[in-house]
């Protein structure tokens, strides 16, 4: 077998690796944050199956370019298909907004939904000799662990992909499930530091959002659609701030998605609660009438770059702060903040005054638990990707010192696999 990287080989975003044997099966089909697709250095070939591991546009932001010029079926859990057709319809959306052709139309996503087939955590599924199951990875709604076995081979023949998974439970999740394998390919975007203790970052979190509002400021959170613009909710919802917190963006729909969904979340009656509780931002007006008191408004974009919270950074008052809650890309308005404190707004380069504070609230495994991870999946090749180069470098060279054979490919490589 060999498997081959088209995206996420010693980078994050674009995910997209293929299990190419007598099945060709693609892993993820994703986007990079400037919009790269994945790579491939000939004509795609014909795919038997993709499986999506989670809706971050990452892993699925370039499904539909698949479905341009082929059928298959996709199989991921339910709650990955409704937030997907989301963010996908959306992206058509913005690419009108901002007047670029778009990479692809409503029809491809259709026929992405009429080609997907849901599948819940632990309930195996056969095409072609090859049998496909789902775990609970742990980082966001609907998120899998793939498990992939081919009967044929005579060895190795246990693949497991992990996606983008969380081994310590959230606020909404349980941790990731493990899985054995024979060949483990894993992310590696955490694989040289562990993140800080949850209980005291969110501790530490929630005094500086109340000394925010006691100064009569307006906490600024920008945070993800999807994963963290729940867990944040919930957050706040769980310390009784709820009836002070405004959620505006795709945060919205997303949460109304969520709790729709067929999969299994943690402290479901807490999201429910914290959705009836906070105040939900509708138009222009509320967007307004929010700024008036001390108040916590909870809107995307998670790396400042687009959305609702440029429009609020024009409008707070200066006993604001703003507060960052994930992984800031490089190139984005969120990481310009944390090292220039400038960030483009209308396409003008503005000095920003508020005081910024970043929180680390990683839906990704730290560290340890990535290398505990592998040890305990005990897997004879392990290839690490989804990370930066220095990462997956690193990840490899350590897990090759313990006897593993461990791999970090590039974009467009081909591992070989005897079998
Ligand atoms: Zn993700
Ligand atoms: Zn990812």
């Amino acid at each position: 077998m060999n498997i081959r990287i088209f995206g996420a080989g010693q980078e994050v975003g674009r995910s997209a690796i293929m299990l190419d044997a007598e099945k060709k099966v693609m892993l993820d089909y994703g986007v990079k944050l400037e919009g790269n697709t994945p790579e491939y250095p000939v004509a795609m070939p014909k795919i038997d199956a993709l499986v999506i591991s989670h809706a971050h546009l990452d892993h699925s932001g370039s499904i539909p370019l698949l479905y341009k010029n082929m059928r298959m079926p996709t199989f991921g859990t339910s709650s990955t298909l409704s937030l997907v057709n989301l963010l996908l319809e959306d992206s058509i959306k913005i690419a009108k907004k901002e007047h670029l052709p778009p990479k692809f139309q409503k029809r491809h996503i259709r026929a992405f939904i009429n080609n997907y087939i849901n599948m819940p955590y632990h309930r195996s599924a056969d095409f072609g000799g090859w049998k496909l199951k789902l775990f609970d990875a742990g980082h966001i709604s609907g998120s899998a662990i793939t498990q992939i076995e081919r009967p044929k081979a005579k060895s190795f023949n246990k693949i497991v992909y992990t996606g983008d998974f969380k081994v310590e439970p959230q606020i909404l999740h349980y941790g990731a499930e493990m899985v054995k394998s024979d060949i483990l390919i894993i992310e590696s975007t955490y694989a040289d530091r562990d993140h800080p203790d949850r209980e005291t970052l969110s501790n530490k979190f929630i005094e500086d959002v109340k000394e925010t509002l006691d100064n009569g400021g307006t906490a600024l959170v920008p945070a993800f659609a999807i994963g963290r613009g729940q867990e944040l909710l919930t957050l706040l919802y769980e310390r009784g701030l709820a009836d002070r917190t405004y959620v505006d963006g795709m945060i919205r729909k997303a949460t109304h998605a969520i709790t729709e969904g067929e999969e299994r979340i943690r402290n479901a009656a807490s999201l429910d609660k914290s959705i009836a509780k906070s105040n939900w931002i509708e138009s222009r007006d509320d967007r307004e009438a929010a700024l008036t008191t001390p108040s916590i408004i909870l809107t995307t974009a998670g790396m400042l770059n687009g959305g609702p919270v440029l429009d609020y950074i024009k409008k707070l008052n200066k006993k604001s702060k703003i507060f960052l809650t994930g992984y800031q890309v490089e190139g984005t308005n969120g990481r310009m903040l944390i090292e220039q404190k400038k960030m483009m707004i209308d396409e003008q380069l503005t000095d920003i005054k508020f005081p910024v504070e970043t929180y680390d609230f990683s839906a990704h495994s730290g560290k340890e638990d990535l290398y505990k991870y592998v040890r305990e999946s005990a897997p004879n090749t392990v290839i690490c990707v989804h990370g930066s180069e220095e990462n997956t470098k690193l990840f490899a060279e350590t897990l090759r010192g313990e006897g593993f054979d461990a791999y970090a490919p590039k974009v467009g490589d081909k591992i070989e696999i005897k079998d």
